[in-house]
């Protein structure tokens, strides 16, 4: 028998919505260095391209940046044209945009009897508008560029999606309600479409990575002015068993696993990276 290898990857086309992030911008390289044609499609093109640039100069790899706004259906089939004049038919897609955002954040942790005549606080102080952009970015923008991007797997009767959750999927973490919903909705989006697609050749999986530190949660976990982990910060890295918040070269074992053939008769899961997070009751 062969080394088992994702040589199968080499040449095929992917596009990471949100590629031009943290995670993404990890997810890319190790994509990338398995000889992957990949496009950056992020609402951010201007870093977008910065990032494809680096990347296809650094791997030899064709990586190239697109604007597309996941919420914005018209704007992704712009996208997706462009990518398939300049790439070819679209083979794997990663749903990598989403995040939280202050404006859907409760500024404490739980009603008691210090904080309960400051509602504003609390669960009935969030504003509907932060709210529903992040459950938007998080859930829409994970079904939209499905619908759009998947056309050419249908065609081929091949594909792959990839989604990515969150540790909030399986239990919600205090502050951010939208996000911790968004994310379980996308463990059973990522299950209702795998049923949906599984006779005609397309896989649908997720990672929910556990926590690592990037511009969508710095402000929750470290305390600006000292440098030092926020007390929610430090609570995380207890709860982790290994100890420590995760590094995004730590996910790219999970995705090139997941996106490649060696992974053919596995559609409809969600694989943690998270340090043992999930595995931990906290005692
Ligand atoms: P990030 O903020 O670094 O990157 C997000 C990217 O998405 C950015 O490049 C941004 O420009 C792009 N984006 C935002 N809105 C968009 C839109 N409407 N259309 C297209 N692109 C858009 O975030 P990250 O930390 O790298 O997170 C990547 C994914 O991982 C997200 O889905 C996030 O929820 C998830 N995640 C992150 C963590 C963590 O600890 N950072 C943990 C679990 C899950």
């Amino acid at each position: 028998m062969q080394a088992l290898s994702f040589n199968d990857l080499k040449d095929k086309v992917c596009v990471i919505t949100g590629g031009a992030g943290v995670l993404g911008t990890a997810m890319v390289k190790a994509i990338a260095s398995v000889g992957t044609k990949i496009a950056i499609a992020d609402i951010n093109k201007e870093v977008a391209d910065k990032v494809a640039a680096e990347i296809a100069a650094e791997s030899g790899a064709e990586v190239i940046g697109v604007a597309a706004n996941v919420l914005d259906k018209e704007s992704l089939e712009f996208a997706k044209a462009e990518i398939n004049k300049r790439l070819g038919p679209i083979d794997i897609l990663i749903n990598g945009a989403g995040g939280n955002s202050p404006q859907a954040t409760t500024k404490v942790e739980t009603i008691t009897e210090d904080n309960i005549d400051n509602l504003e606080d609390t669960f009935y102080g969030l504003q509907m508008e932060g709210f529903d952009k992040v459950f938007a970015l998080n859930f829409k923008g994970t079904l939209l560029p499905t619908m759009v991007f998947t056309r050419d797997m249908l065609a081929n009767r091949k594909g792959v999606v990839l989604n990515v959750s969150s540790m909030n999927s399986y239990k919600p973490l205090t502050k951010i309600p939208a996000y911790s919903a968004a994310k379980a909705s996308i463990n059973n989006f990522t299950e209702w479409l795998s049923v949906h697609l599984a006779k005609v050749g397309i896989r649908v999986n997720a990672i929910a990575p556990g926590f690592f530190i990037t511009h969508q949660n710095r402000f929750l976990v470290m305390d600006e002015k000292t440098g030092n982990y926020s007390p929610r910060g430090q609570k995380i890295v207890d709860n982790t068993p290994m100890g420590k918040f995760g590094e995004p070269e730590d996910l790219q074992g999970a995705t090139l696993f997941l996106i490649s053939d060696v992974s053919n008769f596995i559609t409809g899961i969600v694989i943690p990276v998270d340090g043992g997070y999930s595995a931990f009751g906290g005692v």
